[in-house]
């Protein structure tokens, strides 16, 4: 057997020692069954074109994207008056996208509130550590006063 490689004789399943090929047996590779005959082809008019089951004729619906959009649901999120007339508006057009909006916007909202609660046991707490510090006392909860008691 000879070396596809470099072409010099060498044994069948070893590493040719000429040019450290290996060099494959010479059984000839078992042959793919022969393919399946191609199956007669049909007359074109005998396979009609077939409408889609339950598919709406084209053009029956305006084309509208009625997916969730993420940059529109952050923009509820984040700004939940802008939310709210991105959901009157899409409602009737739109309504899965109007509808993750909705909810995006009442995560917006009740994460804000809960952030103003954050602050605002923050303020407090900052302005009773002022107080403990021993700086000036009235400014801050003169401040404090004018802030939550207006
Ligand atoms: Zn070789």
């Amino acid at each position: 057997m000879f070396c596809p490689n470099c072409g010099s004789q060498t044994e069948a399943g070893t590493i040719c020692a000429n040019c450290g090929a290996f060099v494959q047996g010479s059984e000839p590779q078992q042959a793919a069954p022969p393919p399946a005959p191609y199956p007669p082809q049909q007359p074109y008019q005998q396979q009609p074109y077939q409408q889609p089951y339950g598919q709406p004729a084209y053009g029956a619906q305006p084309n509208v994207d009625d997916q969730p959009s993420t940059i529109l649901n952050l923009l509820g999120c984040c700004i939940p008056m802008a939310g709210l007339i991105m959901y009157l508006i899409m409602k009737d057009q739109t309504p899965n996208k109007a509808k993750a909006i909705g909810k995006w916007t009442i995560i917006g909202l009740i994460s804000g509130f809960v952030l103003g609660i954050v602050y605002a046991i923050l303020m407090v707490a900052g302005v009773f550590a002022f107080s403990s510090l021993g700086l000036p006392n009235d400014f801050f909860s003169e401040f404090a006063a004018a802030f939550f008691l207006r």
